[in-house]
């Protein structure tokens, strides 16, 4: 396996939009006959008995597009996969022809580079570097500014309308990690309005993976390949043969759209392939992590040698937490002009691998990588269900093939259980835990 230093490695494949079919095609129309499967969209009625949540219906690949100006005609602005600097990310979509048609990924450890699949699949590859996160709770925010004028100084705190985005291609894990930050804001005593007002607009459209990244381990974290709650719409995508999804309606609101999109009753044929295409990503987990007596392993081993020897190869970049869907921890920053006329605060991600983060009159509380990296994965898989009933992990991988080092969670945890070199035994015990 090949290890990179300074930042993961984009292997060096051509743009992709210079290889195979063009990128931005929507693929042209499904053939007719093909398989059972086929949607013959002329016999299709949109004026039938209204769906209800549960219901699993099915559409044409080229009626995809309808799905998105349906949505788009309910005032969301669509948010999904699509190119950019050779990986695959999330961002605003006009047409289904901005999907990834037709390219997947390999992944491991500080390891991404983008591969033809050889068939049109529009939600081919498993989950890249960014996360739904970026949208509820983004990376930046004004929270007030002041100005000084005749009258005194007068503050204006931020507000305004929240974008009404739909998310097109949510991953089982996505749903889960969505879920894990609903609980962070949201719940308990203090709910952040700006990420209940994001979250309360969004639509969320699932995907279904068929294709299971080099680095996923939802499968151990009962996360996923397959939604199972949390969407709107949730789609399986079929590529072989008769290009169509299954979708399946979550919500009346997913209900409500899908009276704009023409589609038919799934038969068992569509249930059956949309099953097996589950199935195939459950078989392909790339990694995999013993997930039971993990919080009571990791808090009883604050001492294990392994934090020494993970600690040894990392670079506290942060670049796992940056890229973890659920990591939600923030500084504060005040900006003024240089005549003291206006002043600015502002909230942005922040990430417990700096020294600036646990930094208290005097120092650093956790000085050493050791006690940084220790912290991070201890609060993700441990002290997390303390605080919040769940594990801060949903298996999806990005923290593994981000990580510039190639550091593997489920490899550290592993080490820890005592199952792989490294573990223990294997090494000095040092007094210093806490430096
Ligand atoms: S474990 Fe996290 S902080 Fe350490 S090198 Fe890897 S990505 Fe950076
Ligand atoms: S810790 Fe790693 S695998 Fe788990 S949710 Fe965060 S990025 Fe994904």
């Amino acid at each position: 396996m090949l290890r990179v230093s300074g930042r993961p490695r984009l292997e060096a494949v051509p743009v992709p939009r210079e290889r195979g079919p063009d990128p931005r095609s929507d693929g042209g129309p499904i053939e007719a006959g093909v398989k059972p499967g086929y949607i013959d969209h002329r016999s299709v009625c949109m004026s039938g008995p209204s769906l209800q949540p549960g219901d699993r219906v099915a559409v044409g690949r080229d009626m995809l597009q309808r799905l998105f100006d349906a949505l788009r005609g309910a005032g969301y602005r669509l948010v999904g996969p699509t190119f950019r600097d050779r990986a695959v990310v999330l961002e605003e979509i006009a047409s289904a022809g901005d999907l990834p048609a037709g390219w997947g990924d390999e992944q491991d450890g500080g390891v991404y580079r983008l591969r033809q699949r050889g068939d049109g699949a529009l939600f081919g590859g498993a989950a890249g570097p960014q996360s739904w996160k970026k949208f509820l709770h983004v990376p930046a925010r004004r929270l007030w500014r002041a100005r000084r004028g005749p009258s005194g100084i007068t503050v204006e705190e931020e507000g305004g309308d929240a974008p009404r985005f739909a998310f097109i291609g949510v991953r089982a894990c996505d749903l889960h990690a969505i879920a894990i930050q609903d609980r962070v804001f949201l719940q308990g005593t203090y709910a952040d309005p700006a990420y209940r007002a994001r979250r309360e607009q969004a639509f969320l459209v699932a995907v279904n993976c068929g294709q299971a990244g080099g680095t996923c381990f939802c499968v151990s974290m009962g996360t996923g390949p397959k939604a199972t709650s949390g969407f709107d719409l949730a789609l399986t995508e079929i590529a072989d043969g008769a290009h169509r999804f299954v979708v399946e309606v979550g919500t009346a609101r997913g209900a409500e759209v899908m009276r704009e999109v023409p589609h038919r009753p799934a038969q068992a044929e569509d249930l059956a392939e949309a099953d097996a295409v589950v199935a195939r990503a459950a078989g392909q987990m790339g990694r995999a992590m013993e997930a039971s007596g993990l919080r009571d392993l990791l808090v009883t081993n604050p001492e294990h040698p392994r934090w020494e020897q993970v600690a040894a190869r990392c670079l506290t970049c942060g670049n796992c937490t940056m890229v973890c869907p659920t990591c939600f921890c923030t500084t504060v920053e005040e900006v003024s002009d240089l005549g003291g006329e206006s002043a600015e605060r502002w909230q942005r991600w922040d990430s417990c691998f700096t020294m600036d983060f646990s930094y208290l009159h005097g120092g650093s509380v956790r000085a050493s990588a050791r006690s940084r990296y220790r912290q991070w994965m201890t609060h993700k898989l441990a002290t997390w269900i303390d605080q919040f009933g769940t594990s801060g992990c949903v298996g999806c991988g990005r923290c593994i093939t981000w990580c510039p080092v190639g550091i593997d969670i489920t490899e550290e945890v592993r080490a820890i259980r005592g199952g792989a070199p490294g573990g223990a035994g294997d090494g000095e015990v040092k007094d210093d835990a806490h430096a």
